[in-house]
């Protein structure tokens, strides 16, 4: 069994830590900033070290390549994405990179010997945190191979007209045209090449360190569903009119909020989860009745059989009595469970019992690029335990013994792939 080096892997994550360091742990490092351009070139530097050619494609994506055995033999890949959120972590996207990164320089190092070309991949993009939406170019790259009701929502004119969520102006097509890792079309990840895919995140949730885990063999991201629930009343000024005559659409919003919780808890699914993280008030002033209020309601789990029970609940607001106002629904997207491809699954499996690290199946809450790569081509995740179950925050941490694991997992599940 082959191993990746400690020491190499935490020099790699401390330095990436500086690209884009919020100075309290953590990073900012949007996609396309200097920050991002920063990261690639240690990307491409390192790369370069070892041999590997480097290739960008029409959306920055970028491909680190060394060689293997059999030049007519397809690609293997792995990767993940060196953007973060605002004030983001130092594990989230880019410990996929580091962790690729590291299995091509083992490889390279030890002199492993292999079949297929292997490639290190950063995808652009992957947060969407100035640039909506989140997955652009993942979403991009695989969307012809989209189920369409997901591929509508990635037309690469479309992506590139989407303007920065800081100045409302610059578009993702103007930054994208002056950024130096802007390549070719024909570098693009596509089925013809590349062989499988294999994506190394950290988890992003408490199961692995609750159960005393460290590494997650995903087998899948579950399905989910996104709906707006809006509340239309009637405003009046909050001094002169009187509380039995009231339309308070804020307060009609709040009874459905508590009666979704309550309904949908009774359904008894312990993998269930949902979430309200969107309230639009009008006209949010303090002495004005609301006259409209608009949740989100993001839901989740893996049989559509669930969803579809708590979709039942949903449909049947607008029938019900909200402090007089009037309840719509509307769907803002969904996706159905992406299952990862089983032969990849059994071989991350595989890796960690020869390994003897403490392991256990696990679904991914979280959307990932590997999710959509799944339609092009055979993919997987290998998932790492997170401190706390925290990310997208500052706080976010993995040892890097941990990292190493997760890495000499990654290396040894695609050693099994290879000589398939
Ligand atoms: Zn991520």
């Amino acid at each position: 069994m082959h191993k990746c080096d400690l020491e190499r892997m935490s020099e790699k994550i401390r330095t990436f830590s500086k690209f884009g360091d919020a100075g309290h742990g953590g990073v900012t490092r949007y996609s396309l900033s200097p920050e991002a351009l920063q990261a690639r070139d240690y990307f491409a530097e390192r790369m370069k070290a070892i041999g590997a050619t480097i290739e960008t494609d029409d959306v920055a994506n970028m491909y680190a390549t060394i060689p293997g055995s059999d030049p007519a033999a397809k690609r293997i890949v792995m990767g993940s994405h060196c953007d973060s959120v605002k004030n983001g972590g130092n594990y989230d996207g880019i410990l996929g990179v580091i962790g690729a990164m590291e299995v091509l320089e083992t490889v390279v190092e030890e002199g492993i010997p292999h079949k297929h070309p292997l490639t290190a991949m950063i995808w652009t993009n992957e947060e969407g945190s100035l640039y909506p939406p989140a997955m652009m170019c993942s979403g991009i790259v695989c969307h012809d191979f989209l189920p369409e009701d997901i591929a509508k929502n990635f037309k690469y004119e479309e992506k590139m007209q989407s303007t920065s969520v800081l100045d409302k102006q610059t578009t993702f097509g103007e930054m994208l045209e002056n950024f130096k890792y802007k390549g070719d079309r024909k570098n693009r990840l596509n089925p013809d090449g590349y062989k499988c895919m294999f994506e190394m995140h950290i988890e992003q949730g408490p199961i692995l360190e609750d159960a005393g885990n460290e590494i997650g063999v995903v087998d899948c991201v579950l399905g989910m569903f996104n709906y707006r629930v809006s509340f239309a009343g009637q405003s009046a000024h909050a001094g002169t009119f009187p509380m039995q005559k009231r339309k308070d659409a804020l307060f009609a919003a709040a009874q459905a909020l508590c009666h979704l919780h309550e309904e949908i808890d009774k359904l008894g699914y312990p993998e269930l989860v949902y979430t309200t993280g969107e309230l639009l008030i009008h006209p949010c002033v303090h002495t004005v009745i609301p006259d409209f209020v608009e949740f989100s309601l993001d839901v989740r789990h893996e049989k559509p059989e669930v969803r579809g029970q708590v979709l039942e609940i949903v449909q049947s607001l607008p029938q019900k009595e909200w402090a007089g106002c009037k309840c719509e629904i509307k769907e803002a997207w969904k996706r159905d469970t992406v299952y990862w491809d089983k032969k990849l699954v059994g071989y991350v499996e595989e890796a960690a019992k020869e390994m003897g690290v403490k392991h256990q199946y696990i679904h991914s809450g979280a959307g990932h690029d590997a999710q959509f790569a799944a339609y092009m081509m055979p993919t997987t995740m290998i998932f790492v335990v997170s401190k706390d179950g925290l990310s997208h925050c500052e706080p976010e941490y993995t040892s890097d013994e941990q990292c190493t694991t997760a890495a000499t997992v990654l290396l040894n599940a695609v050693l099994r792939a290879d000589a398939e």
